[in-house]
């Protein structure tokens, strides 16, 4: 409903806080976990609570949720302010971390044993997941429920300093067992983790769950609407109830909103990292992955990502998002920023027999078919060039508006030619064409009225430049992949990758810069390699076809 309504209601209802005077200063926070790169989904989560913060005049933290060391890394939290930065957005102040709020969380985890709402627990895993029930029947309390007060202080401080092992003590509220929400079954509040910490080091050989932190750390840095996606919607009445009894200063609601999931794609950094580490993609960045940064390196622009993000709307609703959209979003937005250069995937050499050899000449073309501050480029003409094998034929039929012999096309930019000649090897596959400038033709309909059946693009095969084209596809086959039972990577594209060693780009795009846009005539949006394209070794990657032809139809 909400939906259909209102494309972002926390809009709304922020927009009803500060109407009245429940919040003066809107503060949000993007609350990543340090133990992956950020992915389509976050993009959606990072677009709503800045832009939340933005269109209220407020502020957004950025805080590395960083309360389970053991799958994080600095790595991780570079990857992560850089991809928010390439997104255009400025979180307040420094970063922030959970863990620099370690000393905080235990002090109120001290207080809630002094008054009686927290206990040590010293069940194994297994007996306590046996007495914590199920949906429909209540859980049992544990035999360790009615410590005193200054046994559970006392056991909890030697947790602290490292006495017991792992695993055989945990914190836990004192709640209910009883609740019919599982959250509030005397969750675990601290854990003993003898494992060093990427910021705290050793000081800490207990960790907070991030049940413990999460909430509180809100309240610490006054978040006032503390969005987060569905799944965490029956966490919420814990989340309040840590906020009820604690000394907190502050009293954030937390809303959520549903999960980002585009069809074709996989938003779990578990899965994404499993694609990582089986080599299935070369890299967290890689073209292919739905990552911020393989998104960048595949030649996606932040407006574009930011866009879509919008076009979604923000509701209530988890649900499957047609990856159709961000692609549409994306070749929009490269449509009107993308600079035009002419490529030939699929070389084959045509001869202008009645050209001077050693003539080259210049000419000027557009780099923007209708953004004329984006200037002109040379584009050198010579005798020989190349045009792809698919724009020729020996015959055909009317609907190819393409070279034939005998007939013209038009080079883009350039000359008409026509052909009269082929030469073939042992198979008959056209090896070189040969043909004939129409005189007088740059820019202007030949003077006998045969006009040309089509425009097809060229590059001169003395002046141009061999290029390295990756061309990429979907990564996965299916809509939801792993949808129905099976493992996720049985639904991987086995084509999602493929590499042109030699095409033919004219001149000037060698000296792209990495990371410039092109469209290349007729074959698609293309940008520079970020990391491997140079002048002497041009590397492009396909970032999405011209138009949307997936699924063959
Ligand atoms: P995963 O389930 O892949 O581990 P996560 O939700 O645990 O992802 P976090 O690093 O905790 O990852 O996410 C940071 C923020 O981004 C959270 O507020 C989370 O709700 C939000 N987020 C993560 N995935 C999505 C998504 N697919 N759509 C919208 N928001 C998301
Ligand atoms: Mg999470």
């Amino acid at each position: 409903m909400e939906s259909k309504t209102s494309a972002n209601f926390l809009q709304t209802i922020v927009e009803e806080d500060l109407r009245e005077g429940r919040v003066k200063d809107v503060v949000t926070r993007f609350p990543p976990e340090p133990n992956g790169y950020l992915h389509i989904g976050h993009a959606k989560s990072i677009s709503v609570n800045f832009g939340l913060a933005e269109r209220f005049g407020g502020r957004c933290n950025l805080r590395f949720d960083d309360t389970n060391p053991e799958k994080e890394s600095q790595e991780y939290i570079d990857s992560i302010q850089e991809d928010i930065l390439w997104l255009g957005y400025r979180w307040e102040g420094e970063p922030r971390f959970a863990s620099s709020y370690f000393g905080q969380l235990y002090a109120w985890a001290e207080h809630l044993v002094r008054e009686s709402l927290a206990y040590v627990d010293d069940l194994s895993a297994e007996e306590a997941r046996q007495l914590r029930g199920t949906l429909t029947e209540p859980g049992v309390n544990s035999p360790n429920r009615e410590r005193s007060v200054e046994e559970n202080l006392d056991l909890l401080r030697r947790m602290k300093a490292g006495e017991f092992d792992e695993g055989s003590r945990v914190l836990r509220a004192k709640i209910d067992m009883a609740s019919p929400n599982m959250n509030l079954r005397d969750p675990i509040l601290y854990r003993i983790r003898k494992i060093p910490h990427h910021q705290t080091g050793t000081d800490w050989v207990i960790y907070p769950t991030y049940d413990f932190a999460h909430g509180q750390e809100d309240a610490i840095e006054g978040i006032t609407h503390s969005v987060c996606t569905l799944e965490f919607e029956d966490h919420r009445p814990l989340y309040d109830w840590f906020l009820e009894h604690l000394p907190v200063e502050s009293r954030p609601r937390q809303y959520e909103f549903g999960r980002l999931n585009p069809s074709y794609t996989v938003t779990s950094k578990r899965k994404l990292k499993q694609l990582v580490d089986d080599a299935l993609v070369a890299s967290w960045d890689d073209p292919r992955m739905p990552t911020v940064s393989g998104m960048r390196r595949r030649g996606y622009r932040p407006a574009a990502i930011n866009r879509f993000c919008e076009m979604v709307g923000t509701t209530r609703k988890d649900g499957v998002v047609d990856v159709a959209m961000l692609e549409f979003a994306v070749r929009e937005d490269l449509n009107e920023h993308a600079p035009r250069g002419m490529c030939v995937l699929n070389p084959l050499k045509v001869v202008l027999t009645d050209y001077p050899e050693g003539q080259v000449e210049e000419l000027r073309l557009a780099r923007h078919p209708s953004r004329e501050e984006l200037g002109e480029r040379g584009v050198p003409f010579t005798r020989e060039l190349y045009i792809d094998a698919d724009d020729f034929r020996a015959e055909a039929n009317k609907k190819y508006k393409r070279l034939v012999l005998g007939k013209r096309v038009r080079l883009r930019g350039a000359y008409v030619i026509e052909a009269r000649d082929v030469v073939t090897d042992a198979d008959g596959n056209p090896t070189e064409v040969h043909a004939v400038v129409v005189p007088d033709t740059v820019g202007k309909d030949p003077a006998d009225g045969v006009k040309p059946k089509g425009v097809i693009q060229w590059v001169s095969a003395e002046k141009g430049r061999r290029a390295e084209l990756r061309l990429y596809d979907r990564l996965f086959n299916v809509e939801q992949p792993g949808r129905g039972g099976q493992d996720f990577l049985e639904d991987l594209n086995p084509d999602s990758l493929q590499v042109v060693k030699e095409a033919w780009i004219e001149p000037s795009l060698a000296a792209a810069k990495p990371e410039e846009h092109f469209q290349f005539e007729r074959e698609g949006y293309f940008v520079a390699d970020r990391y491997d394209h140079s002048e002497q070794a041009p590397v492009f990657n396909k970032t999405i076809g011209l138009r949307d032809t997936w699924g063959g139809s």
